[in-house]
């Protein structure tokens, strides 16, 4: 359990996937003065803009606090680095995010994504390591999960509305006529030629349960080129970070509310680490009384029916986290629990229906509840 070791040294600040709240913890803790004036305007960051504040107070070694704020996969992001060559870093990551969204978005025509979908049925398509890499790293996590987690789910995305927001409820017959559609096992890969086929006409990958743990881990690697000492990632409801912090203080990671997504359930403290959090509250649209999320069950083609509220899982490897916050929702509290028990190479926290909340026993030392929350059992 290669990630045990990173609870040692903690540093930190508070964090939040809503990025008004989430600048302002990040300003005060990182940059250390609290002012939330480096910030202004931050929290009305609209899509496709983005805006990137270098702060203006260097330290007498010349390290400074850098953060761009923008909107790219769907989502609002923020990074944070501190160090000589922060605002370099924080640009490269920026870049980073984008050439990975042109790569891997299934809602770009020239994405590589796209080239394989729109050749479904029709025959292989050659494709980079990196995107060839991430869809067999994918597969690998389906089977791992009995296919709970499965990224040729985009067909039965779209019949609920997900893929343009046009939400709709599908007749019964639709989602069975679109199920056969689903199967991550008829993905052929073919690291030779390095190509990628999908059998039938209308099969599609979506990449949207994984690919932003994948940015994660290479924006980190991209950041890891500069002279920085620590960084913030924060891609929606996934945060990394890494380094200590200059001033010895400790990284406080605090994991959303589901029942109140503005809100905080517990804290975690660790450093050079990924949080990634997989939620109904998310993404979801209500029809009749019920609320339909944005993770499918891929063996009902319908939106998940759980006893879980939200799934967060700690690991160093973001594509691990990414995977299995998906995949172990789509499980439920018990099957969650049992997967952990077998596998124990990553620590995770499941909030219920109920309100309660279950973490797994290697972060007893490391994860709390904030006060005025329920209860908190850790499983071993
Ligand atoms: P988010 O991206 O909102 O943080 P997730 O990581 O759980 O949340 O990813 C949800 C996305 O993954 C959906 O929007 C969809 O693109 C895709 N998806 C939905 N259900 C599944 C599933 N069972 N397996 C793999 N990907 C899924
Ligand atoms: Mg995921």
């Amino acid at each position: 359990m290669t990630y045990r070791r990173l609870w040692g040294s903690v540093s930190g600040a508070f964090l939040q996937k809503r990025p008004g709240v989430l600048l302002v913890l990040l300003a005060f803790l990182l940059s250390g003065c609290g002012s939330v004036s480096v910030l202004s305007g931050s929290s009305a960051a609209a899509a496709n803009s983005s805006e990137t504040t270098a702060s203006s107070a260097a330290t007498a070694t010349g390290t400074a606090t850098a953060t761009t704020d923008f909107f790219a996969m769907n989502t609002y992001m923020t990074i944070t680095a501190n160090g000589v060559e922060a605002q370099a870093a924080i640009d490269a990551a920026q870049t980073e995010i984008y050439r990975l969204e042109n790569e891997l978005s299934r809602n770009l025509d020239a994405s590589e994504i796209s080239k394989i979908n729109s050749n479904s049925g029709i025959g292989p398509v050659v494709v980079s390591q990196e995107t060839f890499d991430i869809i067999a790293v994918a597969v690998t996590y389906s089977g791992l999960t009995d296919g709970a987690f499965d990224i040729t789910i985009a067909p039965i995305m779209d019949i609920w509305g997900f893929k343009d927001s046009n939400y709709r409820v599908p007749a019964a017959s639709e989602i069975q006529a679109t199920l056969p559609l689903v199967g991550w096992s008829r993905i052929i890969l073919d690291r030779t030629n390095m190509t990628v086929e999908l059998p039938v006409v209308g099969m599609e990958l979506d990449l949207g349960g994984i690919a932003k743990g994948y940015a994660s881990d290479k924006v980190q690697k991209v950041m890891h080129g500069f002279n920085i000492t620590s960084a913030l990632i924060s891609l929606g409801g996934n945060v990394a970070v890494f380094g200590p912090k200059a001033d010895g203080s400790l990284w406080k990671i605090a994991i959303s509310d589901p029942q109140a997504p503005d809100s905080y359930i517990g804290v975690l403290q660790a450093t050079d680490v990924s949080v990634i959090t997989s939620g109904g509250y998310e993404r979801n649209f209500t029809q009749g009384g019920i609320t339909y999320i944005h993770i499918m069950d891929p063996a009902t083609g319908s939106p998940v029916q759980t006893d879980l509220l939200s799934v967060s899982i700690i690991s160093p490897d973001g594509v691990q986290g990414d995977s299995l916050s998906t995949a172990l929702f789509v499980m439920g509290k018990d099957k969650a629990i049992a997967y952990w028990q077998a596998h124990k190479d990553f620590a995770c926290v499941l909030v219920t229906t109920t309100g309660e909340v279950f973490a797994s026993a290697d972060i007893k030392d490391t994860f709390a509840l904030l006060d005025t929350k329920g209860s908190l059992t850790f499983f071993n």
